[in-house]
């Protein structure tokens, strides 16, 4: 072999001996094939056969099944977001004269996604109380397609009856796709629960390092995953191999992560609900937070994401609370490491079931930081806003 040909030529090194916990990452973009028989028949390799670089490699193949295997589906497919793995999912199943009904809680980029591109292909997109079967079953058409679940909702936490509304879907002839990114499936499996789709924003608890984007989508049923494969190829989605080894990894701790950062969780709740600064706090496992008795008969365990509303006299507060914090970072997403706050507006967000409280409601998510520091940084906080409020009641002369 002549030198130029050499360079460019991967040598067959033995892999005999070679055994390792680790998956590989294995790159491409060209498949090449033993013969001419091999590349003309290569659709037919079946659903997870290698053709081109696009539809994965043995280790976007490894992610996939781990995914499947905890949601119990029949297949699942990675895309680049979390919030890609939602507007896929609803590409693939609807079409113009569909409706989908989405829960008034939905991730609020959903909402733009309906309201822009589901609006301009024809599909009518309506929301409805997630608290409400009733409303469910009264929006149910024989032209609505799919049902979109997210539970608990996005910042204020409403837990959905999965099971019945899924049985009101399929009576109704319709679908049902579930955004289940805060439970992950180690604490929902909502394929069990009724589901014919279960998204999640890999992003978060599943990469948890807060250095990755993905989304995977799993079907409960083969042939919908057939159509979700088919709609990432025209579309020219795919997840890149290395950022799939980042997720592989980190879902290796991420059951041990989960587990402890809601431990953690569970205490700084009651350190906020004790203040009286605070009017509510959103976290399914409090028996006094709304959706509690359905989180208690369909979940195993709880996530580290839970969601403050202030007094009104509190509120004006909160940006100056925040600024005092040292170990909490302000931030969007979560499941990562660190311990973030985020300030999040819900008025708008919300057209089926208005959200009656302020307009801020304080996301909060613990990391994995050692618990004394996150605690003191809540005192911190919890301080500023006291004195604050100290302040105006002197001033207005409510004390
Ligand atoms: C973060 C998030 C998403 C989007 O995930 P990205 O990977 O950031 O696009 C979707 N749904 C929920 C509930 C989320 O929290």
């Amino acid at each position: 072999m002549n030198d130029w040909t050499q360079c460019v030529t991967t040598p067959a090194v033995s892999t005999d001996g070679f055994a390792s916990f680790a998956m590989p990452v294995y790159r491409a973009s060209t498949i090449v094939f033993p013969d001419a028989e091999a590349y003309a028949t290569r659709q037919q390799r079946g659903d997870e056969g290698y053709t081109y670089g696009l539809a994965g490699t043995p280790t976007t193949r490894a992610l996939e099944r781990r995914i499947t295997a905890l949601h119990g589906g029949a297949r699942t497919l990675l895309v680049p977001s979390g919030q890609a793995a939602i507007t896929l999912a609803m590409l693939t199943f609807l079409a113009a004269g569909d409706r989908v009904l989405i829960a008034d809680t939905a991730y609020p980029p959903v909402r733009d996604f309906a309201g822009r591109d589901l609006a301009k292909l024809g599909i009518e997109a309506v929301f409805y109380d997630p608290t409400s079967l009733a409303e469910v079953e009264r929006l149910l058409d024989e032209r609505t397609r799919l049902v979109w679940v997210e539970s608990p909702g996005s910042t204020t936490m409403e837990v959905q009856d999965l099971p019945a509304i899924a049985a009101a879907a399929h009576r109704a002839g319709a679908l049902v796709g579930c955004d289940n990114t805060w439970a992950s499936p180690l604490n929902f499996k909502p394929l069990t629960h009724g589901a014919d789709i279960a998204v999640e924003a890999l992003t978060k608890f599943f990469s948890g390092h807060s250095d990755v984007l993905m989304g995977s989508i799993t079907l409960a049923d083969a042939e919908h995953a057939r159509a979700v494969r088919a709609t990432l190829g025209r579309y020219g989605i795919g997840v890149s191999p290395d950022d799939c080894s980042l997720v592989l990894r980190g879902m290796e701790t991420m059951p041990v992560r989960l587990a402890h950062a809601s431990r953690v969780a569970a205490d700084i709740v009651e350190r906020f609900a004790a203040d009286p600064a605070v009017a509510q706090v959103l976290y399914p496992p409090r028996p006094d937070s709304p959706g509690h008795a359905l989180w208690r008969r369909d979940f195993t365990g709880a996530s580290s994401v839970f969601s403050v509303v202030f007094q009104p006299q509190a509120v004006p507060h909160v940006a100056g609370a925040l600024d005092t914090l040292e170990t909490f970072a302000i931030g969007a997403s979560w499941g990562g490491t660190r311990s973030l706050m985020a300030p999040m507006p819900v008025r708008r967000f919300r057209t089926a079931r208005p959200w009656a409280g302020d307009d801020l409601v304080l996301r909060v998510s613990i990391g994995l930081e050692d618990p004394a520091d996150l605690a003191a940084d809540i005192d911190r906080f919890l301080n500023h806003l006291g004195a604050g409020l100290d302040t105006t009641s002197r001033a207005t002369g409510t004390i």
